[in-house]
């Protein structure tokens, strides 16, 4: 078998309302897939995380060096991919871009053999997994001490046992939406706060003192990405566990984040971390270290299956016994036109359980009606 053809699909949505977090506004949702196609008439698709355009150039670019080659090979197309271009994209879009076509290989040595992904790796921990809702965005109009409370019980109604909220809007209006949102959910469902690095070392460590009363799961992105004293000063002087890494790329880069202790929770985003090959060696690393890993996941339904896939496989965080502490899924439950739209059978939870498709590579079929409909390249 070898790889015949690689192709891009740039995809975007408008939405009905732009929201916000700490950095920017949203007013579409983009994707950009990838799928490869096999001299046998097998087809894999993957996803990349990060700006459309300029991952779809890297794909393309990169395409040449795939055809020809045996799909099955996924450890061996990595390692040349990524050393032919070590020199200049050791992070961000290069390896981006190669999540993508990482994660189409899978799903075509998983429809290969006949088997899901997960089984291929080792086989499944775990057949479901608990999703956590990532929303709690800010809108155009409204106050975000009535909206944000309102929306937060509502995820709670849908059987969310825990809710991530944004923050990095300034300490003293984080605190107070902090404050309400907690009272909305009560004192069971777990409340994460994301400041999307909106904050140096002194500010998040005043929020997070400021905070802590109020039981949160985890911080999120409390410093810039690249700030790892920040990190290590934040978790030195709060109680709440420190998250981050989705900014963070390669088994390479969270060595750096796992050797200096900067991180509680590694979230690395398998469409842009490395893809599954890679993610799985990073999840393993996590494992080493007693760092836990909770994946990032924001993008269409190939991301979120690519994130299952790799969740069944994901270590316990707390060592086997009667009671493990799990990993658990994040679920976007902001607007996102594509995101469903483009699987044949939609990936929904269940009073905020989510299965992992079981059925080959990565268990999901795509719709190409609605891949045309949102399709600008
Ligand atoms: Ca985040």
């Amino acid at each position: 078998m070898r790889i015949a053809s690689v192709h891009t699909h740039v995809l975007e949505a408008a939405l009905s309302q732009p929201f916000a977090y700490s950095r920017a506004w949203y007013g579409t949702r983009m994707a950009m897939l990838v799928e490869i196609e096999t001299d046998t008439g097998l087809t894999g698709w993957g996803e990349c995380y990060g700006p459309a355009w300029m991952t779809e150039a890297v794909v393309r670019n990169v395409a040449p060096w795939l055809v020809g080659q045996d799909p099955l090979r996924t450890e061996h197309l990595w390692q040349d991919i990524y050393a032919r271009l070590r020199d200049h994209g050791q992070k961000g879009l290069v390896i981006e871009g190669l999540s993508g076509i990482d994660i189409a290989l899978w799903d075509i040595k998983g429809k290969h053999f006949g088997a899901p992904v997960h089984q291929l790796m080792g086989g499944p921990l775990r057949t479901e997994v608990r999703a956590y809702a990532t929303g709690l965005y800010r809108r155009e109009s409204g106050d975000p001490l009535q909206y944000l409370p309102e929306e937060a019980a509502g995820y709670v109604a849908e059987g969310f046992h825990a809710v991530k909220l944004k923050v990095g809007f300034g300490v003293a209006e984080d605190v107070a939406v902090t404050r309400a949102v907690r009272e909305a959910i009560g004192p069971e469902v777990a409340l994460m706060v994301d400041a999307n690095h909106a904050y140096d070392a002194v500010a998040a460590i005043r929020l997070g003192r400021l905070i802590e009363p109020l039981d949160i799961g985890w911080f999120e992105e409390p410093v810039p990405p690249e700030d790892l004293a920040g990190y290590r000063a934040v978790k030195a002087a709060l109680d709440i566990p420190i998250a981050g890494g989705e900014c963070e790329f390669t088994r390479l880069g969270f060595r750096d984040l796992l050797a200096t202790q900067a991180l509680d929770i590694v979230q690395p985003d398998t469409c842009a971390a490395g893809g599954l090959s890679e993610c799985k060696k990073i999840a393993d690393m996590s494992a080493a270290f007693g760092v836990r890993y909770n994946p990032h996941v924001w993008g269409t339904g190939i991301g979120i299956a690519a994130s299952l896939q790799l969740l069944a496989v994901v270590p316990t965080h707390t060592p086997t016994s009667l009671n493990p502490l799990e990993p658990i899924l994040e679920f976007d439950r902001t607007e996102h036109p594509i995101r469903q739209a483009i699987l044949r059978q939609p990936i929904e939870h269940d009073r905020g359980t989510v299965r992992i498709p079981d059925g080959p590579g990565l268990g999901i079929e795509i719709d190409r009606e609605a891949l045309a409909r949102f399709k600008v390249n």
